[in-house]
């Protein structure tokens, strides 16, 4: 048996071969942190955390996912709410740990930070000017690309095109209208660094490229993110790495994680429509938004929905409902594993849909089963099954309870709706539809009656 997996810079599914045998290096990109995780960032982390779980079956794996804490973004933010700007990136930072390991997500063996490798990223610089694909040019370093002629392979655009379409300059320094910056000139209140170039900081892709080489060295086996990453990040990336290690590979294999809409609209602050993950978890099981996320294949658009959640609450309420009331002893559960099937699925370049499949296959095997050994049997392959995918990972009967986090108590659900009712007496009907829709998101329908208003868990 072998894995799959899709790689950008070849356009389709080949066969998984790490450089070195037995060991694989994974870097994701990382979050930027201004701000709390929406739901569409949530999805590269869950997807790739469930692809670490995989490779780490077979392979030890080192898996790096960077922390952005030096960005514009950040400064913008710092002066618009006068806080620092390390108080604003360590309180996002705890945000976004949290907020991923309420999703199973868990911690990556290496989470470097920008702000900590600031003299790798001089260093990278330093080579890129020896070696003549980068240039000073007013208090800027900018990385030369038509010195690099294979741009634009991974993003498959044509640089000699680029070139020819670009339209006038729009930074006098830059000699060609693509090149980008590795280092910008710091003004007094800006985080900055000093450097051969004078204090300043750095731009966002030596940032990855130099904290990818001291982790994982020069070259390594798989570099991941949303696919809005493609361009320019990762092609600006591979680019750089390439040139200050004398055109060694940089990533083996290029993955990129498809987009999530809201109710089929882009997500935007605009249209108010940003998901936040930790508003989200809230009044939605994390197992349940993990699941609606790796309910479509990584590669396919995702639309979320409130029947993407009520979908992927019903799947568990399913699973969970298989292996309830089962006593599986511990040696039996040792023994036990995830079906072949379902293994074979997700080492196909992630398929979770199929995954799913095989996983419901097994439950709906253990609800025909009659007999005592074959039920402990199946429930621990079961259990195996979840470990893998980080589902199933409370007591059953804590589920049905309603006591996961996240999930309402019957005792929640009474309160909500006296003061539902209470607001509804007030003639304050947005604050009792608010009450009514928060309900409906945690997976509650109520229905008013001349009796008074009843309830049902809609799963
Ligand atoms: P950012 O903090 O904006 O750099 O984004 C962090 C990660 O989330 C990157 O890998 C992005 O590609 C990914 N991402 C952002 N928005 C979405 C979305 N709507 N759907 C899927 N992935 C996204
Ligand atoms: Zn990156």
């Amino acid at each position: 048996m072998t894995i799959q997996l899709h790689d950008t810079r070849q356009g389709k599914k080949v066969l998984f071969e790490p450089l070195r045998e037995g060991e694989v290096t994974m870097y994701l990109c990382g979050p930027t942190v201004y701000n709390f995780a929406h739901i569409g960032n949530a999805r590269p982390a869950v997807v790739f955390d469930l692809l670490a779980r995989v490779l780490r079956r077979r392979y030890k794996l080192t898996f790096a996912r960077n922390i952005t804490d030096v960005d514009d973004k950040i400064n913008a933010a710092s002066v618009e709410t006068g806080k620092p700007i390390g108080e604003i990136t360590e309180r996002f930072i705890d945000a976004y740990n949290d907020d991923m390991g309420a999703l199973g997500v868990e911690l990556p063996d290496i989470e470097p930070r920008a702000t900590q490798h600031i003299e790798e990223m001089i260093a990278m610089i330093g080579k890129l000017i020896a070696s003549g694909h980068a240039y000073e040019a007013d208090g800027h370093v900018l990385f030369d690309v038509p010195s690099y002629p294979d741009y634009g392979a991974l993003s498959k655009r044509d640089l000699r095109e680029m070139i020819a379409g670009s339209r006038v300059e729009v930074a006098p320094y830059k000699r060609s209208a693509q090149d980008f910056v590795l280092w910008k000139p710091s003004t007094p209140e800006l985080p900055g660094w000093d450097s051969p170039w004078g204090k300043g900081r750095p731009g966002w892709h030596i940032e990855c490229s130099a904290m990818a080489e001291k982790h994982l060295g020069e070259t390594i086996d798989i570099h991941a993110g949303g696919q809005d990453l493609v361009f320019p990040h990762h092609e600006n990336e591979l680019a750089q790495s390439r040139c200050a290690h004398d055109g060694a590979d940089f990533a083996r294999y290029w993955l990129h994680n498809g987009f999530l809409s809201i109710d089929h609209e882009k997500m935007s602050k605009s249209l108010g429509n940003v998901l936040l993950v930790h508003q989200l978890i809230e009044t939605i099981p994390g197992e349940v938004i993990r699941l609606a996320l790796l309910s479509a294949h990584y590669r396919q658009p995702l639309d979320w929905s409130d029947a993407t959640i009520q979908s992927a609450r019903r799947m568990l309420d399913r699973l969970y409902g298989a292996i309830r009331g089962i006593d599986v002893p511990a040696d039996v559960q040792a023994a036990a594993g995830p079906p072949e099937t379902l293994i074979a699925a997700l080492e196909d370049d992630l398929n979770t849909p199929r995954a799913m499949a095989e996983f419901f296959a097994l439950a709906r095997e253990l609800n025909k089963a009659t007999d005592d050994e074959d039920r402990q049997r199946l429930a621990a392959a079961m259990q195996a099954s979840g470990d893998l995918m980080g589902l199933l990972q409370v007591d059953p009967e804590t589920w049905f309870a309603g006591h996961v986090q996240g999930d309402l108590s019957a005792d929640d659900i009474a309160a909500l709706l006296d003061e539902r009712r209470e607001a509804r007496a007030n003639r304050d009907f947005d604050a009792a539809d608010a009450i009514r829709d928060k309900l409906l998101d945690a997976g509650i329908t109520i229905e008013d009656g001349p009796g008074g208003t009843s309830w049902r868990r809609s799963g």
